[in-house]
């Protein structure tokens, strides 16, 4: 195989280990919840689990599809787990959690692509553990979104995120199963559908895109009214995913994040180690508290 690439100075991440660490570990095996910090070898997980926060992934750990970037594993999943729902409960409560970070894997084999279940675990959570605010990361749901956005959209949750992931121009490489424009307007629908939910988005740099390919991508998200965004070094998993073109300079992190707030996002997270969920509750309750 193939040498990892070098990784530059300023991508230095905690070890994980420590009690709280296990702690958080343990309690996800006992309610056999997978996590997108595990099955996506996340580098903030020793600062994350260490803090109690986790990100769930529902719906199971085997993915329908097989994008360039991601270490989900690809193949024919499992048949959904109907006691995920209050498992997710039961964890968000057990962590003493404020703010939940909810994702899933692609379910292009569920008639509904897996919505229903988003909307299951919205109810389980606002039954549980109804003070702690929802934040879900979907997949596009292909030709299903329409009716997938409309059921999560009726079940609430606070924030709305769905990545774009790379500039448009690298669609075809780093993201072959998804449209970017499907993308875009499957935020844009659930902004019209329902405004008092805020929308969020994100992008990996690194990947060979330009900086000004970005500032479109940030301009493309605005006209779409999405709210919040995120802007991360793309890190290579394994040898076998897409390589890493460059790591972007903290200078340009800084930069990425100047010119969004001045494009009017209300939350703007762009660094190294920038990842969706990294911070997200810190950054939400700020925005409420503001
Ligand atoms: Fe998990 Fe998100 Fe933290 Fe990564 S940044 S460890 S995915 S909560
Ligand atoms: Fe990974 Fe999501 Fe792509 Fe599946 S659809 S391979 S989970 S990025």
């Amino acid at each position: 195989p193939a040498p990892r690439q070098r990784k530059p100075d300023w991508i230095r991440v905690k070890a994980p280990v420590g009690a709280a660490f296990d702690q958080t570990r343990s309690l996800m095996r006992r309610l056999k919840l997978a996590t997108v910090c595990e099955e996506a070898a996340c580098p903030n997980i020793g600062e994350c689990w260490t803090k109690k926060h986790a990100t769930v992934m529902i719906l199971g750990d085997v993915c329908t599809r097989a994008c360039a970037f991601c270490n989900v594993k690809t193949g024919m999943p499992r048949a959904v787990d109907s006691q995920e729902p209050q498992h997710v409960a039961d964890a968000a409560a057990e962590l003493g959690l404020e703010h939940i970070v909810i994702t899933s894997v692609d379910r292009d084999d569920l008639p509904d692509g897996g919505a229903s279940q988003f909307v299951k675990v919205i109810e389980a959570l606002r039954r549980t553990t109804p003070d702690t605010t929802i934040e879900i990361l979907t997949p596009d749901f292909r030709n299903k979104a329409d009716a997938a956005i409309e059921a999560i959209v009726t079940a609430r949750p606070d924030v709305y995120n769905h990545n774009l992931e790379t500039v448009p121009r690298l669609y075809p490489t780093i993201r072959p199963g998804a449209r970017y424009y499907a993308s875009l307007r499957l935020l844009e629908t659930v902004k019209k559908l329902d405004p008092t939910i805020f929308t969020k988005s994100g992008v990996m740099v690194g990947l060979g895109e330009e900086r000004m390919e970005i500032h479109q991508v940030m301009d493309d998200m605005r006209s779409a009214d999405i709210d919040f965004l995120t802007v991360g070094q793309y890190l290579q998993p394994t040898p076998r995913h897409a390589k890493v073109a460059d790591f972007v300079t903290p200078a340009t992190f800084n930069a990425y994040a100047s010119i969004a707030r001045a494009k009017g996002f209300l939350l703007v997270s762009a660094s190294p180690l920038t990842r969706s969920s990294y911070h997200a509750g810190e950054d939400f309750a700020r925005l409420k508290a503001a």
